[in-house]
């Protein structure tokens, strides 16, 4: 009997396809710094043969896939798509029902604001096997790094996480400002920093102090990490006065003020992280 490893490249894949489809692995990348990677997530890089990636996923994080294997990148900035979600979803199915399993990186951890609720969704519902490993999301790596206690429970007994992205071009804000602007709480911002003036104001708006301690917090855990702290007033200054770019997170709480600089900063990359550990 003629086994599938006999047949030429694209007789196998169809071989495959009659059988049974291949598995996509999500996996959290982390925030930048590859020490930040789950054991999980090492193994599942060394043992790919085809990566899907994001524009967020650090360069130290793709070296722990083997150097033969594929890589697609299919990442986006704000402004400038590369592949729309759709695509991105319709070529892991295809490359899955031709048999090939797939590791999709993205940054961070995939269900927080990462679109990989999206991703699965579209997996369950073609009948490819998936499973899921998780990240830490920007938020943890920019706490530990820059000494935030997001949760200091002297200052905050909520944390929320939220978007400040617009989905659409030039729609207003859609977010909850009442709920943003609740004392006792701490607030974080994924993609805020090009709407900050409109953000500040809301929120002062809604009934935030002008004094409110709040932090820009520019490539946490990578080597040109940069976090800058101000009264939420000045912040949008601020931000403009140091330039800061995307990826950044907005921190907004008493704990800001609670921050104690760690020793030696995470941002400091470790070039033995980035060969391989014998797992
Ligand atoms: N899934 C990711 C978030 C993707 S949304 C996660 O869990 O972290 C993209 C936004 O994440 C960026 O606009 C920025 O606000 C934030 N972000 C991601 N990596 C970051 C980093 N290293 N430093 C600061 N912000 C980061």
């Amino acid at each position: 009997m003629m086994r599938s490893r006999d047949l030429p490249p694209s007789e196998h894949a169809e071989t495959h396809a009659d059988h049974s489809p291949g598995a996509v692995t999500l996996v959290g990348a982390g925030p930048g710094d590859p020490e930040l990677l789950t054991l999980k997530a090492v193994r599942a890089l060394q043992q790919a043969k085809l990566a899907l990636y994001d524009h967020l996923v650090s360069p130290w994080v793709l070296d722990f896939l083997p150097a033969g294997a594929e890589r697609i990148y299919v990442g986006k900035q704000a402004s400038r798509h590369s592949l729309p979600q759709e695509d991105i979803a319709r070529l892991m199915i295809q490359l899955a029902r031709a048999g090939r399993s797939l590791v999709r990186l993205k940054g961070g951890d995939g269900y927080i604001f990462g679109r990989g609720g999206e991703e699965v969704q579209a997996l369950a519902e073609a009948g490819i096997p998936f499973r899921v490993i998780p990240g830490l999301t920007a938020a943890q790596g920019a706490a530990a790094s820059t000494g935030i206690p997001l949760t200091h429970r002297d200052h905050a007994c909520a944390l929320v996480l939220a978007t400040g992205h617009r989905r659409g071009n030039g729609e207003q804000l859609d977010m909850d400002w009442p709920m943003l602007a609740r004392p006792r709480q701490t607030v974080v911002l994924y993609m805020g920093v090009g709407n900050l003036p409109e953000i500040c104001r809301q929120l002062l708006a809604h009934g935030l102090s002008a004094h409110t301690p709040a932090a820009l917090i520019e490539n946490a855990t990578m080597p040109e990490e940069r976090c800058v702290t101000g009264p939420l007033a000045q912040l949008p200054e601020l931000a403009r006065q140091h330039q800061i770019r995307p990826p950044a997170l907005i921190v907004i709480g008493d704990v800001v003020a609670a921050r104690r600089q760690p020793a030696q900063p995470a941002a400091a990359i470790n070039p033995d992280a980035c060969s391989a550990p014998k797992l």
